[in-house]
């Protein structure tokens, strides 16, 4: 089978650089499945032009699943040490084969976007991938799975799957150990900087106030 032929792409830092979480420019967005005391390595930033742009492209394709990488920063806090992504751009994969259950990072199409990213973003990390689930719900299936642990083993590397059709969406991230639930999804900070305006439109996620009236009629 010539997906298990693949190749290590160029290591990413060890390291994370110092950096200053962005929590006060920030929205948070809560998936059903988060409850307190999580443990995930790192915590989601995404700015709305990539989170726009990552949608557009999820909804360019109804019946098939799309997908590509998400490029931006790996940082620590410089104060607290906690460690957080910053999804800043989007690159769609172009030699991906599609059909409507599956969607397949080649190695042709790795080694294409690795060497677009150190054009496009020398200064930039590959911070994870995304791809859309049409009709499907948001999981990692094994394959999945499969791609994410070759493709992305970082710890601060995270999986986005997108439903185009119901409008939802979520992040699989790793916890400290390592470990990746392969059901249950994140939500993420939307970067604001400062506006009130959002451009989430999720459906499946919930809102600081919308979590809080949740918690307070005990349906978490
Ligand atoms: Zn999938």
């Amino acid at each position: 089978m010539e997906t298990s032929r693949i190749s290590l792409i160029p290591p990413e830092a060890v390291h994370p650089r110092g950096g200053r979480i962005p929590l006060e420019r920030a929205t948070r967005w809560w998936s059903p499945y988060e409850a307190n005391g999580y443990d995930q390595a790192v915590t989601v930033f995404i700015s709305p032009r990539a989170f726009v742009r990552v949608c557009a492209h999820a909804g360019s394709d109804l019946d098939n699943e799309v997908g590509g990488w998400l490029i931006g920063k790996w940082r620590a806090d410089r104060a607290s040490g906690e460690q957080f992504i910053v999804i800043e751009s989007s690159l769609p994969a172009r030699e991906t084969r599609q059909g409507s259950a599956y969607l397949t990072f080649t190695q042709n199409s790795q080694v294409a976007l690795y060497n677009e990213v150190q054009e496009r973003y020398p200064d930039k990390d590959v911070v994870g991938w995304y791809h859309t689930h049409p009709r499907m719900g948001i999981f990692l299936s094994e394959f999945d799975t499969f791609l994410h642990r070759n493709f992305f083993p970082e710890l601060h590397q995270v999986a986005l799957v997108i439903e185009p059709h119901s409008a939802s969406g979520g992040f699989f991230i790793r916890r400290r150990d390592g470990a990746l639930d392969s059901r249950r999804y994140y939500g993420f900070y939307e970067l604001n900087n400062g506006r009130k305006r959002s451009v989430v439109h999720w459906r499946n996620l919930l809102s600081d106030a919308e979590r809080m009236s949740v918690i307070g009629g005990q349906k978490l």
